[in-house]
């Protein structure tokens, strides 16, 4: 029998973000899943009551809750104090937590603590026979390992995208208060605000429907013999404010910049997809002017529906990568589409 703790870090406001509901619904599927298992839901914010009240309908035993002004803050020297003090007071076997950058930093540090052993992005879970079984990737998203563990406590993080949110109707909670000691040293760290840039601005867009990856194609000679940047970068800004899309790059188009070739301002490494780049996961993704070679094809393994435009109908692509290639020139197509967005 488990005893099961879903531990999880409030929001700015007060509430759990969606990353925390995805993950009490993969925290009720195992606790479903272990017979004779039981839940507690483990919360730490500045004030959890209102957290609490959001999930009361979930069904958990109990709820404990560590609170005060000291942790509503992103601190590690608070965060790991109060997840370990929530995993001691649980008496967890297994705690299931959102791989939130939070909680990622904080949670192997609990699990020192806790005398636990871990598993952050965790990407899926079976329950085969009574065994629970995680999914992580290994070696840069090439090797995917389903894996168990007889150690305990267990602390498994979850990625975001992989559970549907949890529903249910609010309520009334009871929350239990577990105490934490925060000593001044606890304190020397203060989150003083966050730096965002503004929504036009910021480009990688996780929740986005729709992944637009720019490839190294959109700054090379075109048919009349010259080079239309500036153009390729209209097309694609178009496309990311009209389809509110995120921007992702091969690496060819963000080396460029460091090889004083023509560049798109609106890209960075951080928009790199691929295998030394980012693993992106949306539901479509929709790829220009990119050459659809294994290293960058292999940061798409989260993308469900890949579409590609390119001229070579030989590319990458059209080597079973992509479910529809447009053998096309993608900055008419993209007018095209963007036109037909400005008019939807
Ligand atoms: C160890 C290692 C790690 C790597 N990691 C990554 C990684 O993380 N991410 C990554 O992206 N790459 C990575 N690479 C590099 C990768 O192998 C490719 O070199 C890179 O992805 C190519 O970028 P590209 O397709 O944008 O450019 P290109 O290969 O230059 O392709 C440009 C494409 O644009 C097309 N094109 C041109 N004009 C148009 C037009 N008007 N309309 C439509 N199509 C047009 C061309 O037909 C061509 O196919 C890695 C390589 C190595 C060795």
């Amino acid at each position: 029998m488990e005893k099961i703790l879903f531990l999880a870090h409030t929001d700015s406001n007060g509430l759990l973000p969606k990353v925390a509901l995805e993950t009490l619904t993969a925290a009720l599927q195992i606790t479903q899943g272990l017979a004779g298992s039981t839940l507690t839901v483990g919360l730490v914010g500045e004030h959890v009551n209102a957290a609490g009240d959001q999930i009361v309908a979930c069904g958990a035993a109990k709820i404990l809750g560590v609170s005060g002004a000291e942790f509503g803050m992103s601190r590690y020297a608070t965060d790991v104090k109060a997840a370990a003090a929530l995993g001691a007071a649980s008496g967890a076997t297994i705690i299931i937590a959102p791989a939130t950058s939070r909680f990622s930093r904080a949670l192997p540090g609990a699990a020192f603590r806790l005398k636990a052993t871990i598993d952050t992005h965790v990407s899926g879970i079976q329950l085969t026979e009574g065994v629970l079984q995680i999914q992580r990737w290994y070696y840069r998203q090439r090797m995917m390992a389903t894996l168990t563990r007889v150690a305990r406590p267990w602390i498994i993080a979850i990625d975001s995208g992989v559970f549907q949110p949890w529903q249910g109707a609010n309520g009334l909670a009871k929350v239990e208060p577990v105490a934490v000691e925060v000593t001044e040293q606890d304190k020397r760290t203060k989150m003083t605000g966050i730096e965002a840039p503004s929504a036009d601005a910021q480009t990688i867009r996780p929740e986005a429907q729709v992944l637009l990856v720019a490839g190294a194609g959109w700054t090379k000679k075109q048919t009349d013999g010259q080079i239309h940047a500036k153009e390729a970068e209209k097309h694609i800004l178009e496309f990311l404010k009209l389809a509110k899309a995120s921007l992702g790059s091969s690496k060819s188009l963000v080396d460029q910049g460091s090889e004083g070739e023509a560049v798109l301002t609106c890209m960075s490494h951080l928009n790199q997809v691929g295998q030394t780049g980012s693993t992106p996961r949306h539901p479509k993704g929709l790829s220009t002017c990119c050459h659809g070679e294994e290293p960058h094809v292999v940061g798409w393994r989260f993308i469900n529906e890949r579409r590609a435009i390119n001229t070579d109908p030989s590319c990458g692509w059209a080597q079973g990568k992509a479910d529809v290639l447009y053998v096309a020139d993608a900055f008419a197509v993209m007018a095209k589409v963007n036109e037909l967005l400005a008019q939807s």
